[in-house]
């Protein structure tokens, strides 16, 4: 299993033109491994060995590649999201919701929710643009309904 998955994710960096090391693999498989965004802090701490500015060089590149996005939790610290088939270099088509879970501080990326057209006044021109909400996740919320009963 781990070597079918280790496996696309050489593919992914060579499909990039990026050196498959070991670093940039591990964080990638963190990445794809999880249905949340990570936050650099999240990477050190399990990544410790790594450290912290080969780390954000690779998250810079993964950006720049359109392999992941940028998302920011409720203190405004950045988290980085796995993108889709359509993101590309300095190219990204993230219009999704990102959902902020009050409670475990996780951000979701809620890819299958229909955006709105942006009717933007007259000379104003959008490359892309992000939508927030906050709350509680499904997790949180099935929590919060059992101490409440
Ligand atoms: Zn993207
Ligand atoms: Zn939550
Ligand atoms: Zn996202």
């Amino acid at each position: 299993m781990a070597q079918t998955k280790n496996f696309r994710f050489e593919e992914l960096l060579d499909k990039h033109h990026l050196k498959k090391t070991g670093a940039r693999l591990r964080v990638l498989s963190m990445m794809y491994s999880k249905n949340t965004a990570t936050s650099q802090p999240d990477l050190e701490s399990v990544m410790s060995d790594i450290d912290r500015v080969t780390l954000y060089r690779i998250l810079n590149v993964f950006e720049e590649k359109g392999i992941i996005h940028k998302v920011f939790d409720l203190n405004g610290t950045a988290n980085y999201a796995v993108c889709h088939a359509d993101c590309g270099e300095n190219h990204h088509h993230d219009e999704h919701l990102h959902f902020n879970c009050t409670n475990c501080k996780n951000v979701y990326c809620l890819d299958d929710l229909h955006m709105p057209r942006l009717n933007l006044p007259e000379g104003f021109k959008a490359d892309s643009f992000t939508l927030y909400a906050s709350g509680l996740c499904p997790k949180c919320s099935k929590k919060s309904a059992v101490t409440i009963n």
